[in-house]
């Protein structure tokens, strides 16, 4: 017996040896398979799906669980099995502290498992691991239950468990690189919306999926004065202000419309709707919901956006609804329009942007704008007393550009210091012609708000001035009502040094845009021109009529002089007359002429063809010394 046990004993010892040795190869090739499976794909949801499989395979239980916290797209999981555990779904659960904060492997049974079962789960026991990376723990592995002779887990079910869950780490890390990567390869870092690589993915996916009952469109969002936050502001105001764009615009989304940041301040968005009403509408909701108040840095301002819509048509060319849209967009910029759709015909007469940029900078070094001048009159005393400079370009090809056209390219530009300096250079010497010719007339320059923050402004209206011998009490600078102005202390300080030099600031289009009365009496203004819009139906609409009359009352209660713009008849004139308003300025009384037009008309205004004029101007001219000719007084 003694005999036969010794080889037995070897025999079963080599067995055992044997046994551990086979057991520990098959564990290496399940792992090493387990790899294989779970490395197969970099889609972190794939990778944790082959992992959670793998997982109950290797270790031969019923269920498993891998649990990983994401604070963007919250918890991912996935269950193989039914696990009976009612699982966390952030890091900071407490019933799970223990084992989320765990270096290692942890068996689990007891009370402190009862704390983590469902009701009626009959698990006994459970294995967790926490899947690692470098910054800590992203999540959980967990097995649970076992059927079969090997019902309980050993402690080589605990090294199993952590060997695997630290090849999980691994692929999930690789995972989430690739996926944050193609992700900012695809997003805007600032709002987190889409780019325009892949807005153009889904414009080209839209094109493709078009049914006939529905219009695919892609409408492209565009900031107005967003140049003037960033420099009026600061850029992290401009930040902020895209941020709260992105989100103005994300709520008004329908499921299946993808909204993407183009450039700087370009949105776009495509989608679907029934009809073209839909589409149009919806677009004027984007434009309306942006133009909304927005608070930047305790300030309130107001910054208005313009549309452009353009309906995909799959015949058209990949890339051409974006570029459609680009053109309406401009187009809507331009001419103010809110929203225009594209057309084949605005195409043709819409310059592309860069030609209209690159001519425009050629004219203004090429001197090829010239200055038109609009007359002004004293309503009391029926004499013309000034005119306003307007700008105007005379395109080799496209003929007479008006400003509306360009000076917005020119302000987006920074073309409009040169623009400026040049109607500055200009009409102060066409003014110093007038004089010298005998008539007193002042003049009326207007400035963009960019000029404002250009420090050395008030210098060089000053050296205009002496050029050409002109004092500056003659001058009036029309600076159009923007809220972007109230507070910006560069602005302020340009204010205030052209106010030192003498020249007379006036309030251009006053009524359109957010000017508070305090913020007008803390400016040293000396003139409001009422808008033309609320003139022009001063007799039709009584709204119009009380904006108005109260203007001119408000005006005159600050010591303001008060103009009316836009005066078209006789009969708007006589009523503005009646309500006290100080001068007015429009096509009845003259259009903007060449300042050589100006000067044969200021001499001739009693001739026959003006006294054929709806408005019978000899009245005034009359009311002066009818020995001179002159019909202006000082
Ligand atoms: P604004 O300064 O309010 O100029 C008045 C505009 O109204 C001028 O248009 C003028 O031609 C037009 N207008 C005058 N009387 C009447 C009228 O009775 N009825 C109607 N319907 N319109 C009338 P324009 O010349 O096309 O200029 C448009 C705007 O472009 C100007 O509005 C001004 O804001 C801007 N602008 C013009 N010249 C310059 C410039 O040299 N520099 C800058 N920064 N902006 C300029
Ligand atoms: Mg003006
Ligand atoms: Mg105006």
């Amino acid at each position: 017996m003694l005999v036969a046990l010794v080889p037995l004993g070897l025999l079963w010892y080599i067995i055992k040896a044997y046994g551990a040795l086979d057991q520990r190869l098959r564990d290496l090739d399940a792992v090493h398979g387990f790899t294989g499976q779970v490395g197969k794909s970099l889609d972190p949801n794939e990778i944790i799906s082959a992992a959670v499989d793998q997982t109950a395979e290797v270790l031969r239980t019923d269920a498993s669980a891998v649990v990983v916290f994401s604070e963007r797209d919250g918890a991912i999981l996935k269950v193989h099995g039914v696990v009976g555990l009612r699982l966390p779904t952030q890091a900071s659960d407490p019933d799970w502290q223990r084992l989320i904060v765990s270096e290692r492997a942890t068996l689990v049974s007891g009370n402190e498992l009862d704390a983590l079962k469902t009701d009626g789960s009959t698990i006994t026991e459970i294995l967790v691991a926490p899947i690692r990376d470098g910054s800590g723990v992203i999540g959980l592995l967990v097995v649970a239950g076992r059927s079969g002779a090997d019902k309980r887990f050993g402690s080589d079910d605990l090294v199993r468990l952590q060997n695997l869950t630290e090849q999980l780490a691994a692929s999930l890390r690789r995972g989430m690189l690739h996926q944050r990567i193609e992700r900012e390869a695809r997003h805007d870092g600032l709002t987190g919306l889409p780019n325009r690589l892949s807005f153009e993915r889904s414009v080209v996916d839209a094109a493709r999926a078009m049914t006939s009952d529905d219009l695919s469109f892609v409408i492209m969002v565009d900031l107005d004065r967003f140049k003037e936050v960033n420099d009026t502001l600061g850029h992290h105001a401009g930040d902020e202000l895209l941020i709260e764009v992105g989100e103005r615009l994300s709520e008004m989304l329908e499921p299946g419309d993808v909204l993407a940041r183009l450039a700087s301040d370009e949105f776009a968005i495509v989608g679907q709707r029934r009809t073209h009403a839909e589409m149009v509408e919806f677009a004027w909701d984007c434009v309306r919901n942006v133009g909304r108040p927005v608070t930047l840095d305790g300030l309130e301002i107001v910054v208005t956006a313009s549309a452009g819509v353009a309906v995909i048509d799959g015949d058209h060319e990949e890339g051409a609804p974006l570029r459609y849209a680009d053109i309406a967009m401009f187009n809507a910029k331009t001419s103010r329009l809110g929203v225009e759709v594209y057309r084949d015909e605005i195409d043709r007469r819409t310059p592309a942007r860069l030609s209209m940029l690159g001519d425009l900078r050629a004219a203004i070094e090429d001197g090829d704008l010239s200055v038109h001048l609009q007359p002004k009159l004293d309503l009391a005393s029926g004499t013309v007393v000034g005119a306003e400079a307007l700008v105007r370009w005379t395109h080799p090809v496209r003929g007479v550009v008006v400003p509306q056209q360009f000076v917005r390219v020119a302000e987006d530009t920074g073309l409009i210091k040169q623009l400026t300096d040049l109607m500055l250079h200009r009409g102060i010497s066409h003014l110093r012609e007038i004089h010298d010719r005998g008539y007193h007339l002042g003049l009326a320059v207007n400035l963009s708000t960019h000029d404002l923050l250009d420090t050395r402004l008030a210098d060089r209206v000053q050296a205009h001035l002496d050029a050409n011998g002109v004092d500056a009490s003659m001058l009036t600078l029309e600076i159009t009502e923007s809220s972007l102005l109230i507070d910006a202390p560069r602005a302020r300080a340009t204010i205030n040094k052209l106010h030192e030099v003498g020249v007379r600031l006036s309030i251009d289009d006053f009524g359109t845009g957010y000017s508070s009365l305090s913020y007008l009496r803390r400016l040293p203004v000396g003139e409001l021109k009422i808008d033309q819009s609320f003139v022009a139906n001063l007799l039709l609409d009584e709204q119009d009529e009380v904006i108005v009359r109260s203007t001119i009352d408000l005006g005159h209660n600050l010591g303001l002089v008060v103009v009316a713009e836009g005066v078209e008849n006789n009969e708007v004139l006589e009523r503005l007359r009646a309500f006290g308003c100080d001068v007015a300025q429009g096509f009845c009384i003259s259009r903007p002429l060449t300042p050589e037009h100006l000067i044969s008309w200021l001499a001739t205004t009693r001739l026959p063809s003006l006294k054929a004029d709806p408005l019978d101007f000899s009245r005034w001219v009359d009311a002066g010394d009818s020995n001179d000719p002159r019909p202006v007084l000082d």
